[in-house]
């Protein structure tokens, strides 16, 4: 009765100003679960989660933050969240995101944006804003996002929180409403590296519905792992095109992270310029496909239906998306279409391997890699959200992994005038649970 107590009354106290919740389940509702789920035996038994509004729950509104989703409610849950179940989990409420995880700031959102808790002037990142905001206000210590190019790890970065983007294929996407599939993974956000390794634990694994994922043999609760004699690099290009107020915080984990033993070194991906358009096409081109699907008629926001198909289909998704799901789905259709497809889309498929090998070449020699997860301090509400080309430069960092299939954590790394900053680690593919247990490690020598 305390825990959940603790819990609304902080949420009952802030939630007016953060808006961190689309859905917000009644406390009554919440303690009666908890209760019954605290007698049965379970790694969560009884904890509260709360869950990217991305991600299918049973009889539980999932909107996406869209118009276009505003009253549905899935009649079943996504492998995660029944992992979740079994293990114990009571499911909070469903966090606000950027509409179809289309964004880094949380404003997109249909329902208004998130206000970082530290700052109530300032985005908590996104697109998951939400889950980030809900850990940095003390609504619960766990939560999941999604991450298609930075998603969990933007939202970590600014709220002072971990956040894992997995492995590709080491967590099922069945039940995640698709935004761009060969890039997005449902990954853990907590307070603190265990709680991180315990949640990666429960919600990885293959999964006969999700044909993309994959054995890891590799996941296991992850233990500390000191750093003395690691090689850690650095990724000079990224960390050069960062603001100083960040450069600043990193440098100095740098330096004890080289004053605990690591072996550190400055490395050059060479080709990162490239990243940030690659994905963005690729990023687009899956957007407008997979958003195909809202036509209005079979589910979603179907207001209108006289006149004939095409007229129907026009007004349904001309008021149930909002404007930057448009603009991505002009781009992404404009992307595909003969003529253009090899002079983009191919292209960026191409670049895309390229970033892949030389970081598979980069990994022969180093243990890990770090940088500044994002390359600005928080923006303020309303800085980047009329500017498109500069709220997609802010992911410059974190796309890369996506791109590359690869693990990569942000956890906090200190403040720079009260304001969060996050640092990466980037590892090989399949190394998620010795990055999990190298972050566990750098957190108690902050
Ligand atoms: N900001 C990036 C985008 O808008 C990443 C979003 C995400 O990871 N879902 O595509």
């Amino acid at each position: 009765e305390e825990y959940v107590a603790r819990s609304f009354e902080k949420i009952n106290r802030l939630e007016k100003n953060i808006n961190a919740f689309i859905t917000l389940r009644k406390e009554e509702e919440v303690l009666q679960e908890v209760k019954e789920n605290i007698k049965k035996e379970g790694k969560l038994a009884g904890i509260l989660i709360a869950i990217k509004d991305a991600i299918s729950t049973k009889d539980l509104r999932t909107t996406c933050a869209s118009k276009m989703l505003e009253d549905y409610i899935p009649p079943f849950d996504a492998t995660v969240i029944q992992k979740l179940k079994s293990e114990g989990a009571v499911i909070i409420g469903k966090t606000n995101m950027d509409e179809f995880a289309m964004g880094s700031t949380t404003e997109t959102s249909y329902f208004g944006p998130t206000r970082n808790p530290w700052d109530l002037e300032r985005t908590p990142g996104g697109s998951s804003g939400g889950s980030g905001a809900s850990l940095a206000a003390g609504y619960v210590d766990i939560a999941l996002g999604t991450d298609t190019g930075g998603s969990i790890r933007a939202p970590a970065a600014f709220t002072a929180t971990f956040g894992l983007k997995p492995s590709y294929g080491t967590v099922s996407r069945y039940g995640l409403i698709a935004y761009a599939n060969s890039l997005e993974q449902i990954g853990p956000m907590a307070k603190n590296a265990e709680d991180l390794g315990l949640l990666y634990s429960i919600i990885s694994g293959e999964d006969s519905k999700d044909a993309t994922t994959i054995k890891n043999k590799n996941i296991g609760t992850p233990s500390e792992i000191p750093i003395s004699g690691l090689k850690i690099g650095i990724l000079k290009d990224i960390l050069e095109s960062s603001d100083k107020s960040v450069t600043t915080i990193i440098n100095n984990v740098i330096n004890k992270l080289s004053s605990e033993g690591a072996i550190i070194e400055d490395v050059r991906l060479g080709n990162s310029e490239y990243a940030l358009p690659a994905y963005y096409i690729i990023a687009m081109s899956e957007a407008s496909s997979n958003l195909a699907r809202y036509d209005g008629v079979r589910y979603g926001f179907s207001k209108y239906s006289d006149g004939n198909w095409k007229e129907t289909f026009s007004k349904n998704r001309g008021e149930g998306f909002g404007l930057e799901v448009k603009r991505r789905i002009m781009l992404g259709s404009f992307i595909l279409s003969a003529g253009y497809y090899d002079q983009y889309y191919v292209k960026a498929l191409k670049v895309r391997r390229i970033i892949k090998d030389s970081l598979d070449q980069i990994f022969n020699k180093y243990d890990i890699l770090i940088s500044p997860t994002m390359p600005i301090l928080p923006p303020r509400i309303g800085e980047m959200i009329n500017d498109p080309i500069k709220m997609y430069a802010m992911d410059l960092n974190t796309v890369i992994a996506n791109l590359a299939a690869i693990p990569a954590i942000s956890m906090p790394a200190g403040f720079y005038n009260n304001l969060p900053v996050g640092l990466q680690l980037m590892g090989r593919y399949l190394s998620d649970t010795m990055l999990i247990g190298i972050s566990s490690y750098i957190e108690k020598i902050l």
